[in-house]
């Protein structure tokens, strides 16, 4: 058997000490009989595996008394329709468009309100964070929708936006649980698990409980209301079960670890030993403002669009994967998420650094 290090930007890396536990309890789990995969997710084992993964999760992000913690499905983009569905009242939002993601997010919303664009990087490809320190927030806004981390682009945000007074929402899926975060400051946080928590299929939702409202249009779907699954703890219907208890997984890690400042502290070290190299570097150069700079998403570029497919193409051979970038934005992308190990992105600095010898012109 031989792992690669994975630099996918999603479905991506996770930890391989989690792997091998879940492994290990595959075809019975603590004496069950059974693995989780086949468990009723009403029965007392898998409660108990759901109430572990909520209790983790709020230590980590140290989560007040009065945010609910839902675990759901649909992915990222089905809280897109889920956020305008449940909390425009007033019809109307603000959205800041720092990417591909955002801007899904802001049309999607438009199908139930007015959408106020209130700052935009588009104007150069998404290349920085819009200055967020005075925005126009519509006076009717019923809440600022941002997305923290910009994972095609490799941007994000050092500050959040002052939302004067109006809920925040973000769209944490790519930077979730890589840094300590103030809650409070938020609504509600969502992520989809597949960026940096869990398999695919399962998205936390961190949500104010002040925000969930039984007053909705009656089209909104059972199963996207916010108030019909707090008050089922998530088990309204069967949940995503198999991913809770692999994010459940992942939340022990991260707490052995020392919680979200040591991750952060390993996160700045494995980001700098990238962007370091980059500055330097006569053959490789970063693709983003510095000071957006993503401690999660490391976008660069060669000279020339042939320079980095042999790029890629070499590093695959030797092991790096998945190193290409998003189509939209051309050359690479090395997804170093809290899962890497510090050894993998030295190992591949270590090869840029060879491949730029070998191919000075
Ligand atoms: C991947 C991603 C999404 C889409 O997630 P799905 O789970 O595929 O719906 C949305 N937002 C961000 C920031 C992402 O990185």
């Amino acid at each position: 058997m031989k792992r690669v290090y994975n630099f996918s930007a999603g479905p991506a890396i996770l930890p391989e000490e989690v792997l091998k536990e879940a492994a290990a309890e595959m075809l019975d789990y603590q004496d069950s009989g059974m693995s989780v995969m086949e468990m009723s997710h009403r029965s007392k084992t898998y409660q108990q595996i759901i109430d572990d993964a909520e209790s983790d999760l709020r230590k980590l992000l140290n989560i007040p008394a009065n945010y609910k913690v839902l675990f759901l499905q649909g992915g990222a983009t089905l809280q897109f329709s889920m956020i305008p569905m449940n909390l425009m009242k007033n019809k109307v939002a603000d959205y800041i468009i720092s990417g591909h993601w955002a801007k899904k997010a802001a049309e999607e919303a438009e199908k139930y309100g007015k959408v106020n664009r209130i700052a935009s990087s588009e104007d150069k490809m998404f290349s920085y964070i819009p200055d967020v320190s005075n925005l126009e927030i519509s006076p009717d806004a019923d809440y600022v929708f941002m997305c923290d981390n910009n994972t095609i682009f490799g941007t994000k945000y050092y500050e959040l936006p002052n939302t004067k007074g109006k809920v925040l929402i973000s769209d944490a899926s790519s930077c979730f649980l890589s840094e300590p975060i103030d809650v409070t400051k938020y609504g509600i946080i969502f992520a989809g698990a597949q960026k940096n928590v869990g398999p695919a299929g399962t998205v936390i939702v961190i949500i104010r409980e002040d925000l969930i409202t039984k007053d909705l249009e009656n089209y909104v779907p059972i199963m996207l209301r916010y108030d019909i699954h707090a008050e089922n703890q998530s088990m309204y219907n069967t949940p995503p079960t198999y991913g809770i208890y692999l994010c459940g997984k992942v939340f022990k890690w991260l707490l052995n670890l020392g919680g979200l400042e040591a991750i952060h502290k390993i996160n700045v070290i494995k980001a700098n030993l990238l962007y370091d190299y980059l500055d330097q570097s006569s053959m490789f150069f970063g693709t983003v403002e510095k000071k957006s700079r993503s401690l999660m998403n490391v976008c660069f570029k060669s000279t020339s669009p042939e320079l980095d497919e042999k790029f890629i193409k070499e590093a695959k051979a030797l092991g790096f994967d998945n190193l290409k970038g998003h189509r939209s934005v051309g050359g690479m992308r090395a997804s170093i998420y809290n899962a890497m190990p510090t050894e993998g992105v030295k190992a591949l600095v270590e090869f840029m650094k060879e491949f730029e010898g070998k191919n000075r012109g």
